[in-house]
């Protein structure tokens, strides 16, 4: 019998995909609405890193906004002045509004790690 990394009186189920360890049932967790298997120990270390990057992606967006607001007011009448820094201008803007974007994304990528299903639950249900 091939032993549970976790518990050595449990018998394997599955091998995490991510740190490539044997795990009993109780040991692997479904995530997502994809049903990814992962085992608990990956799940608690991912979740550690996603609530520390969470704080630091709320900062940026509202950074970028408070930095994009009063520049985008101003940008009609800068753009009109036929001024050359016009083109620096707009890339400066793009790459604040696309740094907002992408962390829009992960914020809403992070949410899914929300969603967990225990594999033992699972496998009585299919029984
Ligand atoms: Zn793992
Ligand atoms: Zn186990």
């Amino acid at each position: 019998m091939k032993p549970c990394f976790n518990h050595e009186t449990s018998e394997y189920e599955k091998t995490c995909p991510l740190c490539s360890k044997d795990y009993c049932e109780y040991c692997l967790l479904l995530v997502g609405r994809r049903q990814t298997l992962i085992c608990t120990n990956c799940y608690s270390y991912i979740i550690r890193k996603i609530k520390n990057s969470t704080k630091r992606r709320y900062i940026l967006i509202l950074g970028g906004i408070i930095i994009l607001a009063p520049t985008l007011m101003q940008a009609p009448d800068f753009l009109s002045s036929g001024n050359s820094d016009a083109a620096l201008f707009f890339i400066f803007n793009l790459v604040i509004i696309l740094t907002i974007a992408l962390n829009i994304v992960r914020l809403v990528q992070y949410r899914s790690w929300n969603i967990i299903e225990k594999y033992s639950r699972t496998l009585k249900g299919l029984k």
